[in-house]
């Protein structure tokens, strides 16, 4: 494929998951025998970023990963997914952001991450990346960086009037309110929204009320996901919001089921921007829907060529 100018710019984290499946967790000061080890990747920004390149539309990622193995690996994995790659850079400083992860037969797990290169993303790298955001179709950023660097990016992009998808994940409490006022679409998941509005998510219709909270406070339009019940839509200027209901699968690993929706609504929006917001939120359901019913985080997130025609 030839590179084109990106349609979607995405400011985030990328992560290594190592992954050792074990029969229990070990305790303190203990070593035991696992039977099986993989590394995937992830973090939430390479993960949307790469599903939305799978559906067709050209991607660049703006992040940093360490000069090491895992960090020149990812680089591969960008560009093997056809994301632009020259946004991406890498420090000596820190290490290419890893999560450790031991998985018990019982499904449980424990984890450590270190954020390590993620946390140096600042605004240098965005000021050289200025030429691509101000050119993209959507800008989209998480929380896995620096908030800060996620906050300027917004700012950057709707200064040049660059449509932006906000997913405030991991979710903090005390988030800064530029954060809504710069969001176009401000997409989160049920515990997220619960966290932010301080009132229980658990079905539509508390999603109903906590979309109505969270648009009071500034961004244009909301989208909190339900898993299998799909997501509500709160459109710019509506009063009432919408329940886009999902088919139901059977589902086999919902890991990244998030970052697949949020990646195809980021499709939807440079790819076809005239739809309506609940027509792309129904679309996105459908392309999350694929990635539960497979093994892993990118690993089961869908290309075009894997979804039915009438999704494009
Ligand atoms: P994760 O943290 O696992 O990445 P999340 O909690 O951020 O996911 P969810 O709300 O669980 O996000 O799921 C996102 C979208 O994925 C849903 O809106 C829906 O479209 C799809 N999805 C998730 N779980 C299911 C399921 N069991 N059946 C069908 N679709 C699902």
């Amino acid at each position: 494929m030839t590179e084109r100018a990106p349609d979607v710019v995405v400011v985030g984290s990328c992560m290594t998951d190592l992954v050792s499946q074990a029969p229990r967790l070990p305790k303190a000061g203990e070593t035991i025998h696992g039977h099986k080890f993989f590394i995937g990747f992830g973090g939430k920004g390479a993960n949307q970023c790469i599903q939305a390149a799978r559906l067709g539309v050209q991607t660049a990622m703006i992040c940093k990963v360490g000069k090491d193995f895992f960090g020149n690996n990812y680089i591969q994995n960008f560009k093997d997914n056809e994301v632009l790659t020259d946004f991406v850079s890498q420090t000596g400083d820190k290490a290419t952001g890893a999560a450790s992860i031991i998985v018990n037969e019982a499904g449980e797990n424990a984890i450590v991450i270190v954020a390590g290169a993620n946390m140096l993303l600042g605004k240098e790298e965005l000021q050289e990346a200025l030429p691509a955001i101000r050119t993209a179709k959507v800008l989209l950023c998480q929380l896995e960086i620096n908030p800060r660097t996620s906050l300027l990016a917004l700012e950057m992009a709707r200064e040049h009037q660059v449509k932006t998808i906000f997913n405030p994940a991991p979710a903090i409490s005390d988030l800064d309110c530029n954060f809504y006022t710069c969001s176009d679409v401000f997409c989160c998941n049920e515990s997220e929204a619960e966290l932010l509005t301080g009132c229980p998510v658990a079905d539509v219709e508390d999603a109903h009320r906590a979309a109505q909270e969270l648009r009071k406070r500034g961004c244009s339009a909301v989208i909190i996901t339900l898993g299998s019940q799909g997501c509500v839509v709160l459109k710019a200027q509506e009063s009432k919001s919408i329940h886009v209901p999902t088919a139901a699968v059977t589902p086999v690993d919902t890991t990244g089921a998030g970052d697949s929706f949020i990646g195809a609504l980021a499709f939807y929006m440079a790819d076809q921007p005239a739809m309506p917001l609940e027509e792309m939120a129904r679309r996105a359901n459908q392309v999350a829907g694929v990635s539960v019913q497979a093994v892993g985080t990118q690993t089961s997130f869908p290309s075009r060529q894997n979804l039915p025609a009438e999704l494009f």
